[in-house]
């Protein structure tokens, strides 16, 4: 794209719309609006530039979306997925002070200044100055000449009309689709709480966009298939994922689908069959997935993880653990992931895992090879689970005896620490260990591990990511240090 808009709003309460030519720096004014009867104080594009918002300090927000190069007013839509949010302050805003789009356009943020004499002045009055109001803006009408378009076939309901829902989906659709460029980070807050509004409210029509998204984006194209069908045929094509797309895919299965199930029980495969709401339709299908999923780059970070163990030792100019360079901890958890997981790990793991021993054999004196110890009573504990260590800690005091669960790290399969480094919102693992940055832009499988981890050169990560869902890791931090909850 060489041509960009640019609109600027005026203290007079219009605005103006300017094509700018990125290659030749020549700006030209397209149009003029007097949209406001005050100061325009924001001004928000979305869809890519299709929709503007405005807004104006007499407290009117305006959508218009661009038709060639002339804008046209639409109205902003006005029905929600979901409950409508219940209005702690009714009809108090006195002037708008800004706008702008969520990351996916999904929702509409104003800035808006509160009435002080409508408020308490010894309670609201005095804590509130302005608030943030949110709208959604997913059924936003884009097209003012076709208004339906015909490949799609809703029908009306919830107070939906048939082309505000298609407009809901296909914003949904285009917005997953965006996520596939690792430019992009992943900042998916808007398109979950969407999800999980119609999960509510209407779970057929979650339903619909899921498959339309789930079939084209692992399975080539939408034909038609079920639910049932399509989330059992995923798997088989794993190999082909780039790893941005698996992460998608597993904060939906985590928060938008299993949103009612604790992510512990889940890690932990606790009681998931038999629990009610595993009988629900298909959920153990999409728990199914998610495990499928979390395997597939399980098996990426551990072959990364391998062939960077092996490919250090092989090259003798070099240090093993190099300032700058990633390395990996946890390669004899990792040995013992790949062989508790013979069966259904590829060939290519158990190729690099013995290689890898053969390696340590000759290291006698390192790190590697060091039994774990149990965090609270220094016992030994035993790998049986890449989640989670036991041990039925022994009180030389009192005679009893405890069993305590220690997590460990979703890196590097090790026993974290008391309170680990790091801490995962989406799947609620922790880590100790950063994942190696080339983890999240391998477009598929690799063929050859050994190869890639030598091309790969800057490995430091440069942003704490979970391995899993690709979204920034959280600091682990005391309760009383966390702020409260935003209202
Ligand atoms: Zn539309
Ligand atoms: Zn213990
Ligand atoms: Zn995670």
């Amino acid at each position: 794209m060489h041509k960009m808009l640019l609109a600027v709003g005026k203290g007079s309460g219009s605005f103006e719309v300017w094509t700018a030519d990125i290659s030749s720096s020549k700006f030209d004014k397209a149009c003029l609006y007097d949209a406001h009867d005050c100061v325009v104080t924001g001004l928000a594009w979305a869809f890519d530039g299709c929709c503007l918002y405005s807004c104006g300090q007499e407290n009117c927000v305006r959508a218009w979306v661009l038709h060639g190069s002339a804008l046209c007013e639409v109205s902003i839509p006005s029905n929600t997925p979901g409950l409508r949010s219940s209005n702690d302050l009714p009809n108090v805003f006195v002037s708008c002070l800004g706008v702008a789009a969520s990351p996916g356009n999904i929702a509409l943020a104003m800035v808006r200044n509160v009435d002080g004499d409508s408020l308490d002045p010894m309670y609201e009055g005095r804590l509130q100055k302005a608030v943030v109001e949110f709208l959604w803006i997913g059924g936003q009408q884009k097209d003012i000449l076709s208004p339906s378009s015909s490949d799609f076939t809703s029908e009306a309901f919830l107070g939906f009309s048939a082309n505000e829902l298609n407009c809901w989906e296909s914003d949904i659709l285009w917005y997953l689709t965006k996520y596939e460029n690792l430019d992009n980070p992943l900042v998916v807050w808007d398109i979950v709480a969407a999800l999980l509004a119609f999960k509510q409210s209407a779970p057929k029509y979650m339903d619909r966009i899921l498959v339309k998204w789930l079939s084209v984006t692992f399975l080539g194209s939408y034909k038609g298939l079920s639910i049932g069908e399509v989330l059992k045929c995923i798997p088989e094509n794993f190999s082909k994922i780039t790893s941005r797309q698996l992460h998608l895919l597993n904060i939906i299965c985590r928060r938008v689908i299993l949103s009612d199930v604790k992510a512990e029980e889940i890690n932990c495969k606790v009681n998931l069959g038999g629990s009610a709401a595993a009988k629900a339709e298909h959920l153990t299908l999409w728990i199914e997935l998610l495990f499928s999923s979390e395997k597939e780059l399980r098996e990426r970070l551990v072959g990364f993880s391998l062939a960077t163990f092996i490919n250090r030792f092989s090259d003798s100019t070099t240090t093993f653990s190099r300032p700058g360079f990633w390395y990996p901890v946890g390669v004899e958890q990792m040995e013992l992931w790949i062989a508790l997981n013979h069966d259904r790990v590829r060939d290519q793991l158990k190729v690099l895992a013995s290689e890898v021993r053969k390696h340590e054999r000759r290291l006698q004196s390192s790190e590697y090879g060091v039994e774990e110890q149990c965090i609270y009573c220094s016992e030994s504990v035993t790998f049986d689970s890449p989640e989670v260590a036991h041990c039925h800690c022994s009180n030389s005091t009192d005679e009893t005896v405890q069993i305590y669960q220690m997590a460990r790290c979703a890196v590097s399969m090790q026993v974290c620490p008391a309170i680990p480094l790091w801490f995962c919102k989406c799947c609620c693992r922790r880590a100790s260990k950063l994942p190696p940055e080339t983890l999240f832009t391998l477009p598929g499988y690799p063929l050859d591990f050994k190869s890639l981890t030598e091309s790969s050169v800057k490995e430091i990560p440069s942003k704490p990511l979970c391995p899993f869902c690709g979204i920034p890791l959280q600091r682990l931090q005391p309760d009383f240090l966390l702020s409260p909850s935003p209202v």
